[in-house]
């Protein structure tokens, strides 16, 4: 570690300590560490597929779109069951514990950050949840594992089983409106916070990278933790270039240090 890197560390944890509320904001970025690929990074999911055939005009309007994105599902569903929480996810746990973390606005479908830890109440999913799928039709929610062995029954397309309606992942699709409730709950959070930490986003996807710009904008310090150069480097306080896991192990190992000498 560079002496530069751990300065930066250093003034970060100084600033986590002095500070009565932090909001957590995540991407992809923070769960590829547990094996689950990002959109972007090289290898990420968009060397494989093409997002112009995820949008939600062609899910609703085309079975052909509906058949492809449920067997992105089928081969994705034993990735997001059987990951686990890595360092980063249980460093923002220890925030949680130390009574700092005022919410985790993640942009993250995988359920990773409750497995870990973190309160339900605590996160608020943006782009929703791969964990229950609805019917668009009549309501009735389905968990993941109810469709998954549907689909390795071969079924290629599932439908409701009460009212034959087209079933959806509650994960946002690409042309899909935000949850309103969540967007509310994140910028209220963002705009009354001390200090932003985005880990392991690229910060291209809106109106979720607006959060950074409105928490900056009202006072917070933003702190910005990703192996990448992101779109909004020059907005922040402190950037933290590095394995996500590694960065926030060793500011939360710092922050408890400075907590247990006061
Ligand atoms: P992104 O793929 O655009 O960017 C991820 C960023 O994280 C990149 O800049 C990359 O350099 C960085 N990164 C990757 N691994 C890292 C690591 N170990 N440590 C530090 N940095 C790391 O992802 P995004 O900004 O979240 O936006 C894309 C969309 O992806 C979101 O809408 C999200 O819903 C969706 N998505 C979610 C998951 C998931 O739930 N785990 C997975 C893939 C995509």
């Amino acid at each position: 570690m560079s002496q530069e890197h751990q300065q930066t560390i250093e003034t970060v944890a100084d600033l986590i300590h002095g500070a009565n509320s932090v909001v957590v904001f995540t991407g992809a970025g923070i769960s590829t560490e547990s094996g689950i690929p990002d959109f972007r990074s090289a290898g990420g999911l968009w060397e494989r597929y093409d997002p112009e055939e995820f949008t939600y005009q062609k899910f609703m309007s085309s079975e052909n779109s509906r058949k492809l994105m449920w067997q992105l599902a089928k081969e994705f569903a034993p990735v997001l069951e059987n990951a686990e929480p890595n360092p980063a996810h249980q460093a923002v746990v220890r925030l949680e514990e130390m009574n700092k973390l005022v919410c985790i606005i993640t942009q993250n479908v995988d359920y990773l950050h409750q497995k870990a830890g973190n309160s339900e109440s605590k996160v608020v999913e943006l782009h929703g949840t791969m964990r229950y799928i609805r019917c668009l039709s009549c309501g009735q929610r389905y968990t993941a594992q109810e469709i998954q062995a549907v689909l390795e029954d071969g079924v290629e397309i599932p439908e409701c089983h009460h009212c034959a309606g087209i079933l959806k992942h509650e994960a946002i699709a690409f042309g899909e409106a935000m949850p309103a409730q969540a967007m509310l709950k994140a910028e209220h959070a963002s705009k009354n916070c001390d200090v932003f930490i985005v880990i392991g986003s690229s910060l291209v996807v809106y109106p979720a990278a607006s959060m950074p710009v409105v928490a900056k904008r009202s006072g917070a310090s933003l702190i910005i933790v990703n192996r990448e150069p992101t779109d909004l480097d020059s907005f922040a306080d402190y950037i933290i270039r590095g394995s996500a896991g590694e960065a926030m192990d060793a500011i939360l190992k710092s922050v408890e240090q400075r907590m247990d000498r006061a």
